[in-house]
C-alpha cells in the first residue's frame, strides 16, 4: 500500500512529514511526534500522561516546530514515551517511501504508526552505527515488470528470484537462515513483537544523504513462543522483499499483488529446478512425508510447497483443491505437521556497536544508546581484551 504524502492531507492525519525537516525546532517537533507515535498516544494521550502539563495544543506546537520545549519539558516526554533524551536531539531522520502491509485488514492505524516506529528508530541506529565504522550502505536493484502481461508474469517472476539468487550468490541450495541472508545483503530488518493482524512490512528509507536503504519489519510471532514456525518466518520475509524487488504492474490490485508476492517467495525459497527434481513432474497421488520430507530440507510450509506445485503446473489445480480440503479438516493453518529444525536469529546491529566502542569509536554512552540499553547492561555485554 503507497503511503500518502502528509502534504496531501489534512491537518489532523498523523502521517509522516513530507520531508526530512531541517531547522532544530522542526527536527526536535518531528521527533517528538515519532517518539509519541511510537508511543501508540494520541497529542491528548500525551498531554493526559503528562498530567496536562505541557497541555496537547502545546505539544502540537512543539511538535510544528513553532517551539522549542524546554529541558525540563523534553527530560518528562523523555520519561513518559520511554527514549533516551538524546533521541530529540538526533539530527539523522529517516524518510519512508512506501510501506508495503502484508495483511492490513485487522491492524487499526495506530497499532500501524506505533509499529512503523519503532521499526523505524531501529533502522536509525543500525544506518549510525554503518556510518560511524564507514559500512557502505547497499541498496537493492529492483526488477521492473510494471509492464508485462499477467501471463508473462509467471516466467518473469521465475526468472527473478533466479537472478537475486545468483547475484547474492546462493547457488540452488536452501537457505540456512534468511534472516542473516537479507542482512548480509544489506536489507535491514527489525523484529517487533507481536500484534494481532500484524506479519510484516518492508518499505524502502531514504536518509539525510538521499540513500534508498531497503527495510523489512517482521513479527516475532512465527520467530519464538509457542505459535513459533520458522517456515512461515521465512516466507514472509521474502514475501516482504518481493515487495522491494518487483515492481509489478500498477493496474494490480492489492491481492494480486500479495499473491505475485506469494509466488516469488516459494520461487526463491525453492528454485523451480530443484523443486522439479526434488518432486517430480506430473504428480497426481502425493504422499504427506513427501511434503514434510521437503519441509524438513527447504524450511517451507506444507502449504507453500503444495501451493508452489500449483503454480509450477506439477500437481493440477483440482488436486490442490483436495489438499486444502484436507489441510482444513485437519486445522493446519493453525499447527501443520512437519518441522524444520534450523536457526533464524540474526545478530548484526549489535556486534557493530561493540566494534565502534572497542576502536573508541564511540563512548559507553552512545553505544548503550544505540543498543537502546543502559550502561550496566552494556558492561555486562561488552568486555574488552586490555
Ligand atoms: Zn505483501
Amino acid at each position: 500500500m503507497p503511503m500518502k504524502p502528509a502534504a496531501a492531507s489534512s491537518g489532523k492525519d498523523e502521517t509522516r512529514a513530507p520531508s526530512i525537516p531541517t531547522s532544530p525546532a522542526a527536527r526536535m517537533g518531528d521527533r517528538i511526534r515519532r517518539a509519541r507515535l511510537m508511543a501508540g498516544l494520541s497529542l491528548r494521550g500525551l498531554a493526559d500522561a503528562l498530567d496536562g502539563e505541557p497541555s496537547h495544543t502545546q505539544i502540537a506546537k512543539f511538535e510544528a516546530g513553532e517551539v522549542c520545549p524546554d529541558s525540563k519539558q523534553l527530560a518528562r516526554f523523555s520519561q513518559v514515551l520511554k527514549v533516551r533524551p538524546d533521541y530529540f536531539f538526533k539530527k539523522d531522520a529517516l524518510k519512508l517511501e512506501t510501506v508495503e502491509y502484508r495483511s492490513q485488514t485487522k491492524l487499526g492505524e495506530k497499532a500501524r504508526k506505533r509499529l512503523e516506529e519503532q521499526a523505524y528508530e531501529f533502522f536509525e541506529r543500525y544506518l549510525e552505527i554503518e556510518r560511524i565504522l564507514g559500512i557502505a550502505t547497499e541498496t537493492l536493484g529492483c526488477v521492473d515488470l510494471s509492464t508485462k502481461a499477467t501471463e508473462e508474469l509467471p516466467a518473469a517472476i521465475e526468472q527473478a528470484a533466479n537472478d537475486l539468487r545468483q547475484a547474492w550468490e546462493l547457488g540452488m541450495n536452501p537457505i540456512p537462515n534468511v534472516h542473516v541472508m537479507l542482512e548480509t545483503h544489506g536489507v535491514k530488518v527489525k523484529t517487533l513483537e507481536p500484534e494481532e493482524g500484524f506479519d510484516g512490512f518492508s518499505a524502502f528509507a531514504t536518509d539525510g544523504g538521499g540513500t534508498k536503504v531497503p527495510v523489512v519489519a517482521l513479527s516475532k510471532r512465527w520467530l519464538e513462543g509457542k505459535e513459533k514456525d520458522l517456515p512461515r518466518f521465512r516466507f514472509t520475509a521474502i514475501h516482504e522483499l518481493a515487495h522491494l524487488y518487483l515492481k509489478l504492474p500498477e493496474t494490480l490490485s492489492h491481492k494480486e499483488k500479495e499473491n505475485w508476492c506469494h509466488w516469488f517467495a516459494g520461487a526463491f525459497l525453492i528454485p523451480r529446478e530443484a523443486f522439479e527434481e526434488r518432486f517430480g513432474v506430473n504428480r497426481v497421488k502425493i504422499a504427506l512425508n513427501e511434503l514434510i520430507a521437503i519441509k524438513q530440507e527447504w524450511g517451507m510450509s506444507v502449504a507453500a510447497i503444495m501451493k508452489r506445485a500449483t503454480n509450477l503446473g506439477l500437481v493440477t489445480a483440482g488436486r490442490y483443491k483436495t489438499y486444502c480440503i484436507v489441510a482444513n479438516k485437519n486445522r493446519w493453518n493453525v499447527s501443520e505437521p512437519g518441522t524444520w529444525v534450523g536457526d533464524e536469529k540474526s545478530s548484526r546491529f549489535e556486534p557493530l556497536v561493540l566494534r565502534a566502542l572497542a576502536q573508541e569509536f564511540i563512548t559507553s554512552s552512545k553505544a548503550a544508546g544505540l543498543l537502546g540499553i543502559s550502561l550496566p547492561e552494556l558492561g555486562e555485554r561488552y568486555t574488552p581484551l586490555d
